[in-house]
């Protein structure tokens, strides 16, 4: 038996990790597989914060276990295979108080329980464009239970969570509790010993990214790739105890939202990569944002928001005709795509003037007529053209390759340069 929930936290705070940990807790099943933390498309106005929705596979286990979390002191396993089915106006009933309960007030909470996976087509349209609740609500007739609480805006979301296969994965072991006391310094030694995490910590910002951003039951989360890893480095952290803490199995870091579009297929609120050449080159607009545009046939703006820091450096370095691939999310009002990472793939051939043309006549300097319109000569009105001036070639301070923002900037489906590499 799946079941998928969503939307049980709101700006104000909550968290449905939280909840997925309350369910495990009180739902006397096992779980097949890993519980799951499916990121669903970042740009959509309407989020709650980092629009994330759960799904759990429940049943009376067999095969291999592994050991996944602690909650009120007792261990939390895995198990490889359902050897029976739940009963479903059991965990209906579970659900159904452990959601009403721990929901926000300002939530549009919904779950989601069916015998079979739902269709794929569902997640990959949560989380690279937009889903309607219409849409979900059509394709679970017959198929799934669900229910949902005043506008159910987390339907889209519940079932988005059922319907992902993990092709690529990362974990995240998420730790629970109110007392929130952290040591910088073991994060830093964890980060460093434990190859297989990351964006633990924010090295150039000195940020610590295990911390929720927000008011959340959440303590800390550790991701990365490896899970026996990820308990290890929780045993290397100095912190006060954690009440409960789980592994969950997630898309996070994946790039999972990212489609490759032209410029004129680029439609607001989807996630894009596009290729192109630098047209407008960069500068700085009020806010401390960067801008710059690229076409191909046609133009679009791109955007290193204040928040990416140092990474607007980076993208200031570019110069009209750089070749480059640019990821990141596309906002509506101003059109421009808000990016998360650029592959620079050649560099353009930079001049820059270091002396107006000498007059064959007279020996002196000429003047400029206007930018772009040549040269001539105030003594004998000789003329010359833009070329006729001395050029030297300008030594470029970025080199062809990719940069990310840094980790502080991060969204939780942006695969880090870190996975990259090792793809
Ligand atoms: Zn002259």
């Amino acid at each position: 038996m799946w079941v998928g929930i969503d939307d049980t936290d709101s700006l104000k705070g909550g968290c449905t990790t939280y909840v997925a940990t309350e369910l495990v807790d009180k739902l006397k099943y096992d779980l097949i597989g890993f519980p799951r933390l499916v990121r669903l498309n970042p740009n959509i106005p309407w989020k709650t914060r980092g629009n994330g929705a759960i799904a759990l596979q429940i049943g009376i286990g067999g095969g291999k276990k592994i050991e996944i979390g602690e909650i009120n002191g007792r261990k939390i396993y895995c198990y490889s295979y359902k050897r029976k089915e739940a009963n479903l106006e059991e965990i209906v009933s579970i659900i159904d108080e452990v959601v009403s309960k721990n929901a926000m007030k300002d939530a549009d909470p919904a779950f989601v329980i069916c015998q079979k996976k739902l269709p794929y087509w569902i997640y990959k349209k949560a989380v690279k464009e937009i889903l309607s609740k219409e849409e979900v609500e059509k394709e679970l007739q017959e198929k799934a239970f669900y229910k949902y609480y005043r506008k159910g805006r987390g339907m889209i979301g519940a079932a988005a969570a059922i319907a992902w296969k993990p092709r690529d994965r990362t974990y995240e072991l998420i730790t629970y509790g109110s007392e929130k006391w952290i040591d910088k310094e073991s994060v830093i030694k964890m980060d460093k010993s434990c190859k297989s995490t990351f964006n633990n910590y924010d090295y150039e910002n000195d940020y610590l990214a295990i911390l929720p951003k927000a008011n959340s039951p959440v303590f800390y989360g550790i991701r990365g790739e490896n899970f026996e890893e990820l308990k290890k480095a929780k045993e290397m952290l100095v912190t006060a105890k954690e009440e409960r803490w789980l592994i969950f199995e997630t898309n996070q870091a994946t790039d999972e939202h990212l489609q490759k579009k032209k410029i004129k297929d680029v439609k607001p609120y989807e996630s894009v990569i596009v290729k192109g050449i630098v047209k407008k080159e960069p500068h700085v607009i009020k806010g401390g944002h960067v801008v710059f545009s690229i076409y191909d046939e046609n133009e679009i703006d791109c955007t290193a928001y204040e928040p990416t820091k140092q990474f607007r450096n980076i993208i200031k370095q570019l110069r009209k005709g750089d070749e480059v691939i640019v990821y990141g999310g596309v906002r509506e009002k101003p059109f421009t795509i808000n990016i998360e990472k650029i592959e620079v793939k050649r560099l353009a051939e930079v001049y820059e003037k270091v002396e107006n043309p000498v007059c064959r006549k007279c020996g002196k300097h000429m003047k400029s007529i206007g930018k772009g319109k040549g040269y001539r000569c105030l003594i004998c009105g000789t003329k010359a053209d833009e070329k006729d001036a001395k050029y030297v070639k300008v030594e470029r301070d970025i080199k062809p390759g990719f940069y990310e923002v840094p980790v502080i900037a991060m969204r939780h489906l942006t695969k880090p340069l870190k996975r990259i590499k090792k793809l």
